[in-house]
């Protein structure tokens, strides 16, 4: 007789966006005079830029021809694309990273989800607190987090890391050894980042005691500031000890399209074996590679057209995100984020839990947004608001919250 995998009862808290949606779709059919500003959203809403769409059209003319139809990819990712990416994103800043240590695949949160699967089920993790739900989640249907305690919010077998108005929201290292570190930074939810000297402690430390970073960069195109590194290995020694997973999707507006990929650096070794000869197996195993005509919009990112309009696409959301930091500063309410990254994270005012304050916002200013304490226990009293809305909306959003 068939059995489950029991630790999928384990999860916890995918009920946070439906409970959000939920209420505003309440909201909306008791008071269908009121329009419900959406803050809460991650995704993109700016169409894909005039080179990548010109990408993706010469690529469909090239399927619709026998001599340049293409059909599987190669697992791992073409090499126009791989070879692109090591020159433009990591050579270039000074980072030796080679193609084939580069491993294109469908998106991030895949590969941030599946990379649990090249280590021992018995190995620990760090993650932070609040925290990106998936690195938990993958790791609870893995079996490796032990059981939940509803007392604590919190999984017995993991490290959360509080991150709070007291250390910036990075981090502090561990007393307690984790054998898996999850880092990500720019960090959703709370838009903070991490500088090169301290990112460089977190690497010493992982090579010190034999852990592995998992280092999630989704956001790295958000960075406006000097010092704050791109890549991991931007970091002297990251090659021995940190994978590092990017994204097309907040870069380039290919949240629909799925593009994104991982650098497992030939370097990087457990127990004498190379993590990049593991992730190749599992790649090529579970995956068939992302289509062909995706790689060619993602390789026009790196064109020298396609570079600047997405340049000012980020500048533009991050346009967004001052309105919104700018606005709660002035209703003398307490915010970070938003300069290296799209979300913008507040303390809730007059004490307010999370859950409370989106019921205040969506009531008297009809804003929704997303409760803190929805990535974590810290996140409690805190919520993220992101720049990804219209500008009218946005600009509208905040008034509204200004007049509470
Ligand atoms: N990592 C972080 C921190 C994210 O916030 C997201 C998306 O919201 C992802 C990864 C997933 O990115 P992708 O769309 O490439 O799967």
């Amino acid at each position: 007789m068939a059995s489950i995998n029991r630790n999928y009862l384990k999860l916890q808290g995918s009920y946070l966006f439906s409970k959000i949606g939920r209420k505003i779709r309440e909201y909306e059919a008791a008071h269908p005079d009121k329009k419900v500003i959406r803050l809460g959203i991650g995704d993109v809403t700016q169409p894909l830029v005039p080179a990548v769409i010109e990408a993706l059209h010469s690529a469909v003319d090239e399927m619709a021809h026998k001599e340049t139809f293409r059909g599987y990819a190669p697992d791992l990712g073409y090499s126009f694309l791989r070879e692109t990416i090591a020159e433009k994103d990591f050579k270039a800043r000074g980072c030796d990273i080679d193609a084939d240590e580069i491993f294109v695949s469908d998106g991030a949160k895949s590969d941030c989800g599946n990379i649990q699967e090249i280590f021992g089920t018995d190995n620990t993790i760090a993650v932070c607190d609040p925290v990106y739900p998936v690195y938990v989640d993958s790791n609870v249907m893995a079996g490796r987090t032990g059981e939940y305690d509803p007392a604590l919010d919190c999984f017995k077998n993991v490290i959360y890391m509080p991150c709070t108005g007291e250390n910036a929201f990075t981090p502090a290292l561990p007393s307690e050894t984790p054998d898996l570190i999850y880092l990500c930074f720019p960090n959703n939810p709370t838009g903070a980042v991490m500088s090169r000297d301290k990112l460089q402690k977190w690497v010493d430390y992982a090579n010190e005691h034999g852990s592995v970073i998992l280092y999630d960069a989704a956001y790295e195109a958000f960075i406006t500031e000097e010092g704050i590194p791109h890549s991991i290995y931007e970091c002297e020694g990251a090659k021995t000890c940190a994978i590092e997973f990017r994204s097309f999707s907040k870069t380039a507006g290919f949240t629909g399209l799925r593009l994104g990929f991982t650098v497992v650096p030939a370097d990087l070794k457990v127990d004498g074996v190379a993590l990049r000869d593991l992730w190749a197996r599992r790649h090529g195993t579970k995956f068939n590679g992302a289509p062909y005509i995706v790689q060619r919009a993602g390789e026009a990112v790196y064109s020298d057209e396609g570079r600047k309009q997405v340049k000012e696409q980020i500048a533009w959301y991050l346009g967004n995100a001052k309105i919104i930091l700018n606005g709660l500063k002035t209703a003398g309410i307490e915010a970070c984020g938003g300069v290296n990254a799209p979300y913008i994270w507040l303390k809730t005012p007059k004490e307010m839990t999370s859950w409370e304050f989106f019921d205040h916002l969506l009531e008297h200013a009809n804003v929704a947004g997303t409760p803190g304490s929805g990535f974590g226990p810290h996140g409690e009293h805190y919520f993220r608001l992101t720049a990804f809305g219209e500008r009218e909306a946005t600009k509208e959003a905040v008034r509204r919250i200004g007049l509470l």
